[in-house]
């Protein structure tokens, strides 16, 4: 092998020496595919070069912000003038006024919104918000359902219903987590059940309404109708995680998606990043006017960052939503993803493989699967063997998915007609 085809392998080594695990954020180890992850030396519109200059159709976006590709022109100036201007001030500037006003415009159910750089701390600080605006302790949250990892969320379901969870990391103590009860998604009988049992003591109520952190799992309608009444009935806030699918499903998130489904319908609270940043570390949250001003320094609840409304981040997100929010974008966006899935749905057919695939504006799922799962034990359930060789047949074939099978895949405004075609072929070759 030359030096050069060896490079990922050598860089990967040499990572390993000074980071844990060669990583800064476990998933992108490979560990659930296994292999050597590759090394990204550069990246432009759908494709990213590896050190070995090896190109690859990106189906990941960097988890998900980069909804218009790689090096968006526009993107680009806004961030080269932003950071000119200055890098950060502490102190408030009118770009964050602007970037509320965008998001608010966008999303009718919030009233007001603050920034923070990560979605862990937006979740987080969700969490903190509602547990002081309602004087409750207790949470819920669904087993599959990833809002950051922050302690009291790192949390697996207990043995029964009445019990709370066991944390899912070292170093989380139990007493940390003895408020968060984990249910089963989609299950409406466990949600009676946990309001029967627990509904004056809830605080809220956490949800990714599309989940993307078990690849692709919706919220049913009759189960999202039920939490909203639930919530509501019993004073608890529900929290829509929309931290993927903001900006990203719909322009409005998944929270428009049920208004079409449930007149009427909208979450208490909202959290947003990925997207709403571009690929710059900035994140949001977000709700009514009442709730928001329990935040200090209004109110009691105590919340801050360093660089919260980082002048550069904000300049990066607003750029990108002004061009997502243009006519036709999320018509075109999940035309061409809705391509992508029906090209893997044909190849599978083809090759006698069972494939389920399912898609909202720009993000998609796909597991091997007669039929799509409505829960995480369903997902877990699906044939892990099978996605492990797929992925790596399509890696080799210039495709990047993301390596495990709970994870979504994201499309951008940069993959053209050819690129989804030339996908659809690789998985076609990869599958037979
Ligand atoms: C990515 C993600 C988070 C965490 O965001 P970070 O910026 O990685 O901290 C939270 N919730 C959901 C739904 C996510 O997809």
């Amino acid at each position: 092998m030359s030096t050069e085809g060896a490079r990922n392998a050598q860089l990967f080594e040499r990572a390993q020496r000074v980071i844990p695990g060669g990583v800064n954020s476990p998933v992108r180890a490979f560990r659930a595919v296994g292999g050597t992850p590759r090394f990204i030396r550069r990246a432009e519109g759908a494709y990213m070069w590896d050190a070995e200059g090896r190109r690859y159709i990106d189906y990941i976006g960097s988890w998900g912000p980069m909804i218009l590709g790689h090096g968006h022109p526009a993107v680009l100036e806004a961030v080269q003038k932003a950071a000119r201007d200055g890098l950060s001030f502490g102190a408030p500037t009118e770009a964050e006024i602007e970037l509320a006003e965008a998001i608010i415009r966008l999303v009718p159910g919030v009233e007001q919104i603050r920034l923070v750089s990560s979605g862990t701390e937006a979740g987080m600080s969700a969490i903190r918000l509602a547990r002081g605006a309602t004087g409750r302790s207790k949470i819920i949250k669904f087993e599959g359902c990833y809002h950051g990892h922050a302690d009291a969320l790192l949390v697996k379901a207990g043995s029964g219903l009445a019990t709370f969870g066991h944390p899912t990391s070292a170093g989380v103590p139990p007493e940390v987590v003895q408020h968060t009860l984990v249910l089963e998604y989609n299950h409406l009988a466990q949600l009676e059940e946990a309001f029967a049992t627990h509904g004056p003591a809830l605080a809220c109520v956490i949800i990714e309404p599309i989940a993307g952190n078990m690849n692709f799992v919706r919220a049913s309608v009759p189960f999202m109708t039920r939490l909203r009444e639930l919530c509501t009935q019993h004073g608890a806030l529900l929290i829509f995680d929309e931290v993927m699918t903001g900006f990203r499903v719909a322009l409005g998130g998944a929270q428009s998606l049920y208004v079409q489904a449930i007149p009427g319908f909208a979450p208490d609270m909202s959290v947003f990043g990925k997207v709403i940043g571009g690929g710059m570390p900035l994140a949001a949250f977000g709700g009514s006017k009442d709730v928001m001003s329990q935040l200090a320094p209004l109110g009691p609840v105590y919340q801050a960052g360093t660089l919260s409304g980082n002048p550069v981040a904000t300049a990066c997100g607003l750029a990108t939503l002004k061009e997502i929010a243009r006519p036709g974008f999320f018509d075109a966006l999940s035309a061409r993803t809705r391509a992508l899935t029906d090209g893997l749905a044909g190849a599978a057919r083809a090759a006698g493989v069972p494939l389920a695939t399912d898609c909202e504006g720009g993000m998609f799922g796909f597991f091997f699967a007669p039929e799509l799962p409505q829960n995480y034990g369903a997902v877990m359930a699906t044939d892990k063997e099978r996605f492990n060789r797929f992925f790596h047949a399509m890696l080799e074939r210039g495709v990047y998915l993301a390596p495990a099978l709970y994870e979504a895949g994201f499309v951008s405004a940069a993959h053209s007609a050819a690129d989804i075609a030339a996908t659809a072929a690789a998985a076609a070759d990869a599958l037979r």
